[in-house]
């Protein structure tokens, strides 16, 4: 990418993937790898648990952008809902209403309104991270695609079926925002669960999707470890295995030209796939009484 101020493009970037699946953890630890090689990076918590930047910040954030709209009205200037992190990220949490009352994605939409208005895109950032939560595409959560601000979508998943499930039915919103805007698919991102042939099941689940499987991130108590200390691997033990893992996913990112509309595929051939790699006959087993 070219680094000539007046034409470079930021990239924008936003992660999805079921619950739990690892975004925050995968987002901040590959973000930092990012920074470490000298990128200049945002990143959007897009959840309202608000905690998408919580190793990069060394804590949680204080407060959200709809914490800060709630409590100062419209008067919000940057410093109060952006705040810097390790490598020179910008942190920013959206928030969210309490559980159950509203549209949880609304914070996503109020938040990228204000960060623009308030002149957040800088030129000089060369990403922009959203970390989004959802099992499905919907609502404010879609909002980052839907309005076309992030162009590029990585869907972090596993072997698990569930996780699969969930990558389906997101490739099935990317596809319908693709058909209609810019946006495109970058690729899965694999968090081990060291389910059996994760890695041969995870290429294959990704080929079927019209995409490929952009890395595997192998399972590591390292980063809960990291976790507990508020950190990044990348920053608590930079030279644990786990941490160049991190350091090449971010190279794939930056290296990444492999751009596509995916083709979600029907719960039968989903099922098919994971038949074929023995994993239905696993969790079988596992219910046989
Ligand atoms: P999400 O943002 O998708 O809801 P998180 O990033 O919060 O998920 O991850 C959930 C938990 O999984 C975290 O508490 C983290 O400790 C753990 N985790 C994520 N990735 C890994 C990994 N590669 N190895 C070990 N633990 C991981
Ligand atoms: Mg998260």
């Amino acid at each position: 990418m070219s680094d000539d101020g007046n034409n470079k493009r930021i990239r924008q970037i936003a992660i999805y993937g079921k619950g739990g699946i690892g975004k925050s953890t995968t987002t901040q630890n590959l973000t930092a790898g990012l920074a470490s090689a000298g990128k200049n990076i945002m990143v959007v918590g897009c959840d309202p648990k608000a905690d998408s930047t919580r190793l990069l910040l060394g804590k949680l954030a204080q407060r959200t952008v709809l914490d800060t709209i709630r409590e100062e009205g419209g008067d919000v200037e940057l410093e109060s809902i952006m705040r810097t992190g390790f490598g020179g990220i910008r942190c920013v949490e959206s928030g969210g209403p309490e559980p159950g009352v509203g549209c949880a994605g609304r914070g996503i939409i109020t938040s990228i309104g204000l960060l623009e208005q308030l002149g957040a895109y800088t030129p000089e950032l060369d990403y922009v991270f959203y970390d989004v939560l959802g099992d499905v595409v919907c609502g404010g959560f879609a909002m980052p695609i839907r309005e076309g601000k992030a162009k590029e979508i990585y869907i972090v998943a596993s072997g698990e079926m569930m996780a699969l499930y969930a990558a389906n039915n997101i490739a099935k919103g990317i596809a319908k925002f693709a058909r209609k805007g810019g946006v495109r698919l970058g690729g899965i991102i694999c968090n081990s669960r060291n389910v059996d042939r994760e890695f041969e099941l995870l290429r294959a689940f990704s080929a079927e999707l019209g995409t490929r499987l952009l890395y595997f991130v192998p399972r590591d108590n390292i980063v809960q470890r990291a976790e507990i200390n508020r950190k990044t691997v990348i920053e608590y033990a930079p030279g644990e295995p786990q941490a160049e893992e991190y350091r090449k996913l971010a190279r794939a990112i930056d290296e990444n030209q492999m751009f596509t509309i995916p083709k979600p595929m029907g719960q039968d051939r989903l099922e098919e796939i994971l038949l074929e790699f023995g994993l239905m006959d696993a969790i079988k087993d596992d219910y046989r009484i």
